[in-house]
C-alpha cells in the first residue's frame, strides 16, 4: 500500500511538473477540489471526450448528442429529486475537525478487510504454486469467509441505514467498528447530519427578484428534460440515445485523491430510451458495450472490475458500477443504471406537459424506460494517466520515467527533432512538421542533446519522435522512434504521414 501511495504521489506531481494538470489558483495558494488542465492535460481530456463521443455518437446511428445549459429551470432539481435527497452523511472529528463521509470511513474499513482478504489469498497462492485454486480457496477458507461475512454484514447494515436515513445507527456502526480519524486517531465524533451537494447561485439582477437556483451536479436532466426536443426534431424512433458531456458541480463532503473527486469536474454522459420491458437487455448491452470501450483502449482487463449494486436507488431496477484498479484501489470510474421510467414521469408531473413516445409497431403511447452510461471525464484522465506512469531502468543503467498514454488519446502524437541545431537541419525539421502539422499534434524542438529531448517526449507521452539528421539531409529518410520500445526505423519522408496515421489506427 505504502508503495502505491508514493507511486500516486510521484504521478501527482509529475502531472504538475510536467504540464497534465495545475492545482487551481495557485498563486493564491490554491482552491481545494479545483484543478486546471494544463497543455498536456487539457489535449489529453480533449481526446478522451471526442474518442468517447466518436464511440457513442458517431458509430450509432440511433444516438445524438446535445449540449444543454448548466443553469436549468429550479423546479428540474426538485423533479429529479436532487433538492430533497442529494445528500451525503457528513460526520466531523472534534479533535482533529476534519469533515467526513459517514459512509466513505466505512468502505475504507471494509477495503482493509478486502486488502487482508487479498493478502491471504497471495499467502496461499505461494504455498501451493501451481496447484492453486482462487476460486475454491476464497469459498473454503475460514479466515477469509470470516472477512467476507463481516464486509457483508457491514455493508448490510450500512445501506439499510442509508435507506431508511436512521443517521444514529450509522453512528453506532461507526462506533462498533473503532473506526479513528485518520488525522487525530482519536473516536471523537459529532453526530451525523445530511449535507446537499448541489451549489447554488442567484439569477436576476435585483435582490428581491432574484430567484436560486442551481449549477447542474449531472449533465442527465438536461438530456430528460430535451427527450421530446431532440426526439422530434432528429425523428428518432425508439430505442435511440441522446448524449452529452459538460460540467457538472457538487459541493463535495471531503474532496480528495487529486483529479478522482471534485467539485467542479465533466461527465460524459448518454442516456437510451427504450420500451418499457426491454430495458434489461440495453443494461446488458450497454454494460459490455461499455467495458469494450474501455478495453479497446488497450488498457489491461485487469484493471477493471463490474460492481453490480445490491442497494438499488428507489427508481432503479438494476445498476453496475465499472471500477478501475487506481492506484488507490478499484473505484467507481463509470455507471450504469436502468432507470425505469422515473426521470420522464417525474418530469411530466412537475411541469405538466406530456413526455410520452407513441410507438407504431406497439400501437400504444407510453413514457420510454431509460438505461444510463455516465462516466467522469476527469476520472478517466486519472485512470489513464495511472495506468501509463511507469518508471524504467534501462539497459546502459540509466533510468526514464514514461507515459505509456494509448497513442490514439496522446496528447502530442509527434515530436520532429532536427539532431543538431545547425547544418540545414532545424530548417529541414520545420519543413517536415510543417506537413505533418494539419493531420497530428506535432511538437517541434531543438534545445538541448537529442536523448534529452526523447526523455522529455516520453514523460508527456508522445509515441513517435521523427529525427532529422545528415542521412535526412543527403537521401530524404528520417529516423522514427517509438516510445514504449524505444525501438528506431528509418524511413522516408513521403512515408511519415502513413507510417504514423496506421499506428494510430
Ligand atoms: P461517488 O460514489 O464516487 O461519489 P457517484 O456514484 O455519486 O460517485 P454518479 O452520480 O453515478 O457518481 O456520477 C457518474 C460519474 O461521474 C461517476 O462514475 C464518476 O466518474 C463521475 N463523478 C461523480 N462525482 C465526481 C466528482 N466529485 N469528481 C469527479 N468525478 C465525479
Amino acid at each position: 500500500m505504502a508503495n502505491h501511495e508514493e507511486q500516486f504521489k510521484k504521478l501527482v506531481s509529475h502531472a504538475k511538473e510536467y504540464g497534465f494538470i495545475f492545482p487551481s489558483s495557485e498563486i493564491y495558494d490554491g482552491l481545494a477540489a479545483v484543478y486546471d488542465y494544463a497543455q498536456y492535460g487539457a489535449e489529453l481530456k480533449k481526446n478522451i471526450r471526442d474518442y468517447w463521443w466518436k464511440s457513442m455518437v458517431q458509430m450509432h446511428e440511433n444516438i445524438v448528442g446535445i449540449d444543454s445549459g448548466i443553469f436549468m429551470h429550479p423546479t428540474i432539481w426538485k423533479a429529479s429529486g436532487h433538492v430533497d435527497a442529494f445528500n451525503d452523511p457528513m460526520i466531523d472529528n472534534k479533535d482533529s475537525k476534519k469533515r467526513y463521509r459517514a459512509d466513505v470511513l466505512i468502505e475504507d474499513y471494509c477495503a482493509k478487510l478486502e486488502a487482508k482478504i487479498e493478502k491471504e489469498v497471495e499467502k496461499a497462492a505461494r504455498k501451493y504454486g501451481e496447484a492453486f485454486n482462487k476460486e475454491e480457496f476464497v469459498n473454503t477458507n475460514g479466515r477469509v469467509l470470516e472477512y467476507a461475512n463481516r464486509i457483508k454484514e457491514i455493508s448490510r447494515r450500512m445501506n439499510h441505514d442509508l435507506e431508511t436515513n436512521d443517521l444514529a445507527d450509522l453512528k453506532k456502526l461507526i462506533e462498533e467498528l473503532e473506526i479513528v480519524c485518520p488525522i487525530s486517531g482519536s473516536r471523537n465524533w459529532t453526530d451525523i447530519r445530511q449535507f446537499n451537494l448541489m451549489f447554488s447561485t442567484k439569477v436576476g439582477s435585483v435582490s428581491e427578484e432574484a430567484n436560486t437556483i442551481y449549477l447542474r451536479p449531472e449533465t442527465a436532466q438536461g438530456i430528460f428534460v430535451n427527450f421530446l426536443n431532440v426526439q422530434k426534431t432528429g425523428r428518432m424512433k425508439i430505442p435511440f440515445g441522446i448524449a452529452q458531456t459538460g460540467k457538472a458541480f457538487r459541493n463535495e463532503i471531503v474532496a480528495r485523491q487529486f483529479i478522482f473527486r471534485m467539485r467542479e469536474f465533466e461527465q460524459m454522459e448518454m442516456q437510451f430510451f427504450c420500451a418499457p420491458g426491454t430495458e434489461m437487455e440495453w443494461f446488458e448491452y450497454w454494460k459490455k458495450e461499455r467495458m469494450d470501450w474501455h478495453l479497446s483502449l488497450g488498457m489491461p482487463a485487469g484493471n477493471y472490475r463490474f460492481h453490480d449494486h445490491e442497494k438499488l436507488a428507489h427508481y432503479a431496477n438494476a445498476a453496475t458500477d465499472i471500477e478501475f484498479n487506481f492506484m488507490f484501489g478499484f473505484k467507481e470510474l463509470e455507471g450504469i443504471h436502468s432507470r425505469t421510467d422515473y426521470d420522464l414521469s417525474r418530469h411530466q408531473e412537475f411541469s405538466g406537459k406530456k413526455l410520452q413516445y407513441f410507438d407504431t409497431e406497439r400501437n400504444e403511447s407510453y413514457v420510454p424506460y431509460v438505461v444510463e452510461t455516465s462516466i467522469g471525464l476527469d476520472r478517466m484522465c486519472l485512470a489513464v494517466m495511472s495506468n501509463a506512469y511507469t518508471e524504467e531502468k534501462l539497459e546502459d543503467g540509466s533510468e526514464r520515467v514514461v507515459m505509456k498514454i494509448p497513442a490514439k488519446i496522446a496528447p502530442y502524437k509527434v515530436a520532429v527533432l532536427p539532431l543538431v541545431k545547425k547544418d540545414g537541419m532545424p530548417e529541414k525539421a520545420r519543413e517536415i512538421l510543417h506537413c505533418l502539422q494539419p493531420l497530428f499534434m506535432c511538437q517541434y524542438e531543438e534545445k538541448d542533446t537529442i536523448g534529452r529531448r526523447y526523455r522529455r517526449q516520453d514523460a508527456i507521452g508522445t509515441p513517435f519522435c521523427i529525427t532529422v539528421d545528415t542521412d535526412t539531409l543527403s537521401g530524404d529518410t528520417v529516423t522514427v522512434r517509438e516510445r514504449d520500445t524505444m525501438a528506431q526505423e528509418r524511413i522516408s519522408i513521403k512515408e511519415i504521414a502513413s507510417y504514423i496515421a496506421e499506428k494510430l489506427k
